[in-house]
């Protein structure tokens, strides 16, 4: 099994014999393989299910700002009380490049997470449904085997072989698994953003607000975010797209930034991590295997959101899965429902966001100062998005063709 690499080409070498079957093997314990596995064992008790995760810990190492919008997360998992929310988030703020203030929306907007307790909460889930778990356990080649996988298998000291009747392809930005079985999970560069983030203490910000800060000189390509995480906490990163960040990465523009606007922060925690803001990929199926998440390039190329997003196609894996299993076709034919559904659902918007996403980076920072001073000069408690847009497009035209063109 030594030969069996991790890599896109699979080297040629004879596998052993499986030693263990099961009909459903997840790969990934993030948010999209939990409720994959979740899903699956709740709707069939009868299907062997098994989640793996490469890491020592569910929901460890966080590499997220942790945010989430309420709605989506509640068709999930009720927030109310539970132990893993850090902040309810009332309020959304924009910053402009030049600092001015933007307050774009008031009520139930969404939670900043504590991932290192909500995956566990879903990992519990998952397990009293009756999908087994197994940590620090990895998926390392893929083999097709009759209309099935062999999937080579690293953990608990030894290597050795699963064969499942489906795969879901949970396995997050870096996975390797849909590239195995074909599936072209290729990035362009100009759709991959660096991002790092600080874990800081001591910082003034309202506990109740997520705030987004917009700007070339903040986060080329992408953009920096507080999100609180209780007392004077708060997670603080950006994101910037390496052609257009001068050569340098994303650590040295949160340095800058943290310097430049939490000069008093002590940084008591540091992550990187890359944010995917791609369309889906062309094709999340082939026989007997789902890609699902980040894997996918499910995120929301906006805003860079994934974690529900991840949810919803775990779900919808375990709908389409089940019921291929169900009837004995898991073929590439069949499973195609999974990604029909996925592009009406979700990954059409996701299209038409990365098209005005494309567009908006060809204003300048000038642009958005006066957009800002623009939906100020909107009352606030008239302030809604529809307000906002006919407004932004009355007092600069130059928007309407953007508008016009991905929206209509
Ligand atoms: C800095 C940063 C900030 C972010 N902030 C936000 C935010 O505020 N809100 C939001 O919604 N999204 C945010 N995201 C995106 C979000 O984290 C992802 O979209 C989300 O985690 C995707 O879930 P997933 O289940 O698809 O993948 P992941 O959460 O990445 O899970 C994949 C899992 O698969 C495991 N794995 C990989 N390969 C193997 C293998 N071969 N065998 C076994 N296990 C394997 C990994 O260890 C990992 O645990 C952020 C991302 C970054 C990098």
């Amino acid at each position: 099994m030594s030969g069996v690499e991790k890599s896109g080409l699979q080297p040629e070498v004879a596998w052993p014999e499986a030693s263990r079957r099961v009909d459903v093997l997840v790969v990934g314990g993030g948010p999209g393989g939990l409720i994959a596995a979740r899903e699956m064992a709740t709707r069939d008790r009868g299907l062997s299910v098994l989640l793996l995760e490469r890491d020592r810990a569910i929901g460890a190492p966080v590499r997220c700002g942790e945010g989430v919008g309420s709605g989506g997360l509640s068709e999930f998992i009720d927030p109310k009380g539970a132990p893993w929310v850090s902040r309810k988030i009332t309020k959304v703020i924009f910053w402009a490049p030049d600092g001015t203030e933007v307050r774009v929306a008031e009520g139930d907007v969404g939670y900043v997470l504590d991932r290192t307790r909500f995956e566990p909460a879903l990992a519990t889930e998952a397990g009293l449904a009756g999908a087994e778990i197994l940590i620090g356990t990895e998926a390392t080649g893929l083999r097709r085997d009759g209309d099935g996988w062999l999937v080579a298998v690293r953990g608990g000291g030894r290597e050795y072989v699963i064969r499942a009747r489906l795969v879901i392809a949970a396995d997050g930005v870096d996975g390797m698994v849909a590239r195995w079985a074909g599936l072209d999970t290729r990035v362009p560069s100009r759709d991959m953003e660096s991002c790092a983030q600080y874990l800081l203490t001591n910082v003034n910000v309202d506990q109740d607000a997520i705030y987004l800060h917009f700007g070339d000189n903040v986060a080329p390509g992408g953009y920096a975010w507080v999100f609180p995480k209780g007392g004077e906490s708060a997670n603080i990163g950006l994101g910037t797209v390496a052609l257009r960040a001068g050569g340098r990465n994303a650590r040295q523009w949160l340095d800058d930034y943290v310097q430049s606007y939490f000069p008093t922060g002590i940084r008591v925690s540091y992550t990187v991590g890359g944010v995917i803001v791609h369309p889906t990929i062309r094709r999340t199926v082939t026989d007997a295997l789902i890609t699902v998440g980040d894997a996918a390039h499910m995120i929301n190329p906006l805003s860079g959101g994934g974690i529900v997003n991840a949810m919803k196609a775990g779900r919808l894996a375990a709908e389409v899965g089940v019921a291929a299993l169900c009837a004995g076709d898991v073929s590439a034919a069949r499973l195609e429902r999974y990604h029909d559904a996925w592009m009406t659902s979700l990954g059409d918007d996701h299209i038409r966001f990365h098209k005005l996403k494309d567009a908006l980076s060809k204003f300048d920072d000038s642009f958005f100062d006066k957009l800002a001073k623009t939906v100020n000069g909107i009352a606030y408690e008239k302030r809604t998005l529809r307000r906002i847009f006919g407004s932004a497009l009355m007092h600069h035209p130059t928007l309407l063709p953007v508008v016009a063109k991905y929206f209509v």
